[in-house]
């Protein structure tokens, strides 16, 4: 019932929008308001972040900082769904899909954390890091990428990112002082990287980055098989022009739809702060038998979480071409 009423609040907000967009003299507020509805309490994190306070430009081409205390981001692994286990640390998401002939993995983490969060969680949980196969990057930040050469070199590994970002990565001078992990894996639209019983479907989604990687995949949860849609990348940090947040908010409609279409009932990303992952995981440690898993939220859900990241963007793009004073 839950759901029902939130796809009649969303259609009735979007409609209230594109009035509102149309005809009031605020579409800021209406613009604001729309982000909010679709918000509700499921993604706060990622309303504050592209609506309330984006983030405006690219990150510059510099060497990352000295690693911050390991207290301020160590955060237990946890098993997730029967397939899927938590890799990340409280800030940072990575994520191993087990599958019938070893383990694909979803994001690296930054490079100071990876060996422990990633190498050292899988092994606390009593997986061999060893038999993972596939390694694929959402983008090429360095809060993704840090542990994309480590898997490679020394468990060989195969590495599957973005053109884009691949040749990100070969531009840059200074973001790689230990080195850079080798151009492997193209990824492609609708690209089926099948491992044992297991596929994850990959999605371009260009904007956060332009080669940006987002993923539809299955999980079960006790034996109950469900989607997910995983979302590569979320603020603003780009060039902040009309042709940037058009290709972004394409993307988002494009996720969206390809959501949709899998059924997706679950949304996963690579920031905590997106999809609640380290609380969701403290709540799913104390979920009683019969309880709902807290990352299965409804098909609604997660297509409001698209509306979020869309109409975020589309309020930063409107600012633009606003007339100023
Ligand atoms: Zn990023």
């Amino acid at each position: 019932m839950k759901c029902v009423v939130g796809t009649a609040l969303a259609v009735a907000i979007g409609w209230s929008v594109t009035n509102a967009t149309a005809q009031s003299k605020n579409p800021v507020d209406a613009y604001l308001e729309a982000a909010k509805a679709a918000a509700g309490f499921d993604f706060t994190g990622t309303l504050v972040r592209v609506c309330v306070a984006p983030q405006t430009a690219p990150g510059a081409d510099v060497a990352p900082g000295p690693a911050p205390d390991r207290a301020t981001w160590a955060t237990d692994p946890a098993k997730v769904f029967d397939n899927l286990y938590f890799v990340g640390t409280k800030i940072h998401s990575a994520w191993a899909l087990t599958t019938s002939e070893g383990i694909i993995l979803i994001d690296t983490l930054y490079e100071y954390a990876s060996d422990d969060a990633i190498v050292g969680g899988l092994r606390k949980l009593g997986l061999d890091p060893g038999t993972v196969k596939y390694v694929i990057v959402s983008h090429a930040h360095g809060d993704h990428v840090g542990g994309a050469k480590l898997m490679q070199d020394r468990f060989g590994a195969r590495l599957i990112m973005g053109g884009p970002d691949w040749d990100m990565i070969d531009k840059s001078v200074n973001q790689y002082p230990n080195g850079k992990p080798k151009r492997d894996i193209v990824a492609t639209d609708g690209q089926k990287v099948t491992l044992g019983d297991t596929t994850v479907t990959i999605i371009l989604t260009p904007g956060h980055t332009p080669g940006t990687l987002s993923l539809i995949f299955d999980v079960k949860d006790n034996g109950k098989p469900l989607t997910v849609a995983y979302s590569g990348g979320t603020a603003f940090n780009f060039p902040n022009d009309v042709p940037h947040f058009d290709t972004y908010i394409e993307s988002q409609r494009k996720m969206a739809a390809a959501a949709a279409g899998a059924n997706a009932t679950a949304l996963m990303s690579n920031h905590s702060e997106f999809d609640n992952a380290v609380t969701k995981i403290k709540t799913l440690a104390a979920r009683k038998p019969g309880e709902p898993h807290p990352f299965d939220i409804g098909r609604d859900a997660v297509a409001r979480y698209f509306k979020v990241t869309e109409t975020c963007a589309q309020l930063a793009r409107f600012k633009l071409q606003a007339p100023k004073g």
